[in-house]
């Protein structure tokens, strides 16, 4: 895919439960930013179809799903919704919430995207990581978030994986969040740290 053709991109990078959906789905109501978050495109495919399985078969463990493979899925998904209307690469930004999630998919990523921000959402305390999970848990329908074994092993894979994809970006692109706050301020602070870095006004 030749350069101009690549799809203008903001990263919301961080670990389970560090706030990247919430943020993410209101940064997404700005009128040239769509909010796309790979583990619901993974969620959205039909458990009986081979690809729906097999993503099961990765996330019920608390495991990553293959670097080609999440890809392929998410760049189909982004084909679609362009084939769709949903999407004109031309005027929106995709705001990306759970992909890269390894320095494999940073390299994948950059024959489909360009990066103009890394927002990296910290959150160092595993305690209230664990806490936000089991209440997610509570409220939606997350065989994942259910049991504290496959939690423990996310944020793991999370530190093993994911947090690698932060320093593979250059500096001059990331900003840091301290996602230990009430989602509101959480918003000012990403907010602030995207003012100047998308096209167009947000
Ligand atoms: P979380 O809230 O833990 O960040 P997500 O909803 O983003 O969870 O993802 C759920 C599951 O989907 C992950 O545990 C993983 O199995 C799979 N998944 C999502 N995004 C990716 C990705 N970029 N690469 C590989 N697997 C992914």
């Amino acid at each position: 895919m030749p350069g101009a053709d690549k799809y203008s991109a903001i990263l919301l990078l961080g670990g389970p439960g560090s706030g990247k959906g919430t943020q993410g789905v209101i940064i997404g109501q700005m009128p040239n930013l769509v909010h796309l978050a790979m583990g619901d495109i993974f969620r959205g495919i039909d458990p009986n179809a081979e690809i729906g399985k097999e993503f099961l078969s990765y996330s019920t463990k608390g495991h990553l799903v293959p670097d080609e493979l999440t890809i392929r899925v998410f760049r189909h998904h982004v084909e679609e919704k362009i084939r769709a209307g949903e999407i004109d690469p031309a005027y929106h930004t995709l705001v990306l919430d759970g992909i890269p999630r390894t320095v494999e998919q940073v390299k994948l990523l950059e024959g489909v995207a360009v990066v103009k921000r890394v927002v990296y959402l910290i959150m160092e305390d595993r305690e209230a990581l664990i806490a936000r999970l089991v209440g997610r848990a509570k409220k939606s329908d997350r065989p994942d978030d259910a049991d504290r074994a496959v939690i423990e092993n996310r944020i793991d894979v999370y530190e093993r994986e994911t947090r690698p994809v932060v320093d593979a970006y250059n500096k001059k692109l990331l900003a840091r969040v301290n996602a230990d706050q009430p989602p509101l301020a959480v918003l000012r602070d990403v907010a602030g740290c995207l003012v100047g870095y998308v096209s167009a006004s947000i």
